[in-house]
């Protein structure tokens, strides 16, 4: 039987908004496609060993678990990196996206250094950006909507190289100004929508699957599911928006 190994990093420190529904998602569908997801759970202190994670999984935290989890990761940022540039599967939201950057400087001014994985850094602005979002995401051709729910101080830009996620249709993406949501590098997946994500958006679900599979060189196929709960999930997220399209 296929086999993905995923590192849920800090399960009790980053999880916000739902964000741990996105291993409930990730769970229910490797079980739909006959994959074995084995889930290793890892806090502070615990040994991580990057070479044998097919799927690193970071949920949002608030600032101060931010600042513990980078303490704790500060001595791993090499070995995350190297697995990362060999196509090591990793999915970061809100908080933990923030971390895989260069920095995030708080609202008081606390510079917390990030991991170094990819190009982009975050200063907290004024007020908080909070609500619904809508993003047509460039994962997939033609693009493909992804819905959730963004709650964060952060703003976020990305280096002149970094693809976004997606581009932002409602709601305030990476920092409210240049319409660019998350960040995609390799097989890295970083995003501000927290809802959770995974459930109402299938499509990346299966993604990340398909990304740990061929990572690992295991067949990737998925057959098709019946979707129509999580789509009608989805469609309900888009109307909210004020925007009347799922594609
Ligand atoms: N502390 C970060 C911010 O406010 C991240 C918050 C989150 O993960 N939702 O920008």
């Amino acid at each position: 039987m296929r086999e993905i190994k995923v590192y849920h990093l800090y399960p009790g420190h980053l999880n916000l908004y739902g964000d741990r529904g996105n291993m409930l998602a990730l769970c229910r569908r490797a079980e739909w496609h006959g994959i074995n997801l084995k889930i290793i759970p890892v806090e502070p202190g615990n040994k991580i060993n990057f070479s044998d994670c097919d799927l690193l999984f970071m949920g949002g935290g608030q600032d101060s678990d931010q600042k513990l989890v980078a303490e704790d990761l500060k001595g791993r940022s090499r070995d995350m990196k190297k697995a990362v540039e060999e196509g090591m599967v990793v999915f970061a939201v809100c908080g933990s996206y923030q971390l895989l950057g260069h920095y995030y400087t708080t609202g008081q001014g606390v510079k917390i250094n990030g991991l170094e994985v990819i190009d982009l850094y975050t200063k907290a602005g004024q007020g908080r950006l909070i609500g619904n979002a809508v993003i047509e995401c460039s994962l997939w051709d033609p693009p493909h909507t992804l819905v959730g729910f963004e709650n964060h101080a952060g703003k976020t830009f990305l280096g002149p190289d970094l693809q976004p996620l997606g581009q932002v249709l409602s709601g305030f993406g990476n920092n409210g100004i240049d319409k660019t949501e998350g960040a995609v590098y390799k097989n890295v997946i970083g995003t501000y929508l927290h809802g959770a994500l995974l459930p109402k958006n299938p499509r990346l679900t299966d993604c990340l699957l398909q990304n740990a599979l061929t990572y690992k060189n295991q067949d990737d196929t998925l057959q098709e599911l019946d979707d129509s709960l999580e789509q009608q999930a989805h469609s309900a997220a888009i109307k909210l928006a004020g925007l009347h399209r799922s594609k």
